[in-house]
């Protein structure tokens, strides 16, 4: 029997019954969005706002060795902590110490050595994998950023990106910098590559290699830290790179904005910023700043304060790149507390987490791939999807993959293997770069006994010998 539209009913459905339910990770937060009392720490109890809100006063008291680590914080750091940092710097550190104030003041000096940022700002001996505290395939620039050069310190990995290193210094010094190769002083095991050209030489050969080359689009501009190159200068390099044809999308990495945040603060290098941002938006350019935050506890107000101005100038987005470091935060909580400080209270959008980089002496910090794939899991829906930050395993001669994209993985051993659908720039000539698989390293304490086992017998067979990749 045919039904006429008065007898068909209307779907309906009970009145609501869903409501918030009790989750894994709990929002609101209650972490305080506040500036930590620095006059806390002994050797700032002195300290007046307008100081410690000066650039000036910022950089001429950031401490640069153990030695004023203790000066600073006197009974904070006890002499157990002290001997353990000072034998690291001996025996094992990567980078030296250089930690701005405003960094220190985001330490937690109940359980300093506990304290994330310590972990990852100040190592510590015993902090490190005991039996191998480098991975036998680590190396010091062990993403080949070098081997990639176009001209020295211009990076061309990607088919239409490049990263353009200006300068091998920041305003704070980081133990697991992936360019602990070239960035930073000298350490007692480890002497630093130094650019061979002049500055001024560099810079103008990187502007030349791009204006060559129609096909990147996309430029880097890291170092390094841009809050360490005068902001004239860098006002002046960027004018020139926005006048190229090519160049559509601009990023300026630094971890200065949460390291140093008075830089940004100051009226002169506000100006810079406000005429590159307009300079941008007369070229149709979008111009966007990276920064680096890996604890929630760095989410101050004057962070917050600085990233306000940039946005209000028109830079398209501030954006975080943290590293995944065990101990810091690879833990689901420690993920979300910092991406909803970042996204609530900063205005930085949490961007990318990198797995720790195969340097030497860091797999302490490095997660195994399979752990950052639950990691992965464990933050999905609870960030807005266009702040839910990707895991990317950085594959050395590949580059960037989502943790989940591995396309083999022997776990016993912890390698995996991983495909690209690019040549990077040393490879034009290379007919098998699109078939072959990369290898990455899980971290070997991570590994089932079978696996330790493997390397052990590696390492016997290869001790003094050069590595060649499994
Ligand atoms: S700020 Fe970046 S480049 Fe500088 S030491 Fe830290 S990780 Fe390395």
């Amino acid at each position: 029997m045919e039904t006429t539209p008065q007898d068909r009913t209307r779907p309906r459905h009970e009145a609501g019954h869903a409501h918030a339910a009790e989750q894994p990770f709990t929002y609101p937060l209650t972490r305080q969005y506040a500036e930590p009392d620095w006059t806390r720490i002994p050797g700032y109890r002195e300290v007046t706002k307008q100081e410690w809100e000066s650039a000036q006063w910022q950089r001429a008291h950031t401490v640069k060795n153990l030695n004023e680590l203790k000066r600073a914080l006197g009974e904070l750091l006890d002499d157990e902590l002290y001997a353990d940092i000072e034998r690291d710097q001996r025996e094992r550190a990567t980078m030296s110490m250089l930690l701005p104030p405003q960094m220190l003041n985001t330490m937690d000096f109940a359980d300093l050595r506990a304290d994330p940022v310590r972990r990852y700002m100040a190592p510590a001996f015993s902090d490190r994998a005991t039996e191998f505290p480098s991975h036998p395939m680590a190396s010091r620039d062990s993403l080949h950023e070098a081997d990639m050069w176009a001209v020295e310190g211009l990076t061309h990995r990607y088919p239409t990106k490049v990263l353009a290193e200006l300068i091998p210094t920041c305003p704070q010094y980081c133990g697991h910098c992936t360019r602990m190769d070239l960035v930073g002083n000298d350490t007692e095991q480890f002497l630093k590559y130094k650019f061979e050209a002049k500055q001024n030489e560099r810079w103008d050969a990187m502007l030349d290699y791009l204006r060559r080359t129609p096909s990147v689009r996309d430029v880097v501009v890291s170092g390094g830290d841009m809050a360490n190159v005068p902001i004239k200068r860098l006002q002046e390099w960027l004018f020139q790179l926005l006048d190229i044809e090519n160049v559509r999308d601009v990023r300026i990495a630094t971890k200065g904005l949460m390291g140093i945040p008075q830089h940004f603060l100051q009226d002169d290098v506000l100006a810079g910023y406000e005429a590159i941002a307009e300079r941008a938006h007369q070229r149709g350019v979008e111009v966007a700043i990276h920064t680096h935050v890996n604890a929630a506890q760095q989410v101050t107000p004057l962070v917050g304060n600085a990233v306000r101005k940039l946005l209000d100038m028109g830079y398209r987005d501030v954006r975080n790149q943290g590293v995944l470091l065990r101990g810091v935060n690879t833990t689901p909580n420690q993920v979300l507390e910092l991406c909803f400080m970042l996204l609530d209270h900063a205005k930085v959008m949490p961007y990318y987490f990198y797995m720790c980089d195969m340097i030497p002496n860091s797999e302490h910090w490095r997660l195994s791939v399979w752990e950052a794939q639950e990691l992965q899991f464990a933050i999905m829906g609870y960030l807005p999807g266009f702040a839910t930050p990707r895991f990317v395993c950085d594959v050395p001669f590949v580059g960037k993959r989502w943790v989940h994209m591995v396309s083999g993985y022997d776990r016993t051993k912890g390698i995996s293997h991983w495909r690209k659908n690019y040549r990077t720039g040393i490879e034009h000539d290379d007919p098998e770069a699109l078939q072959r698989e990369y290898a990455y390293y899980d971290p070997i304490y991570t590994l089932p006994e079978e696996g330790q086992a493997y390397w052990r017998e590696f390492l016997a067979r290869e001790r003094g010998l050069e590595l060649t990749p499994v």
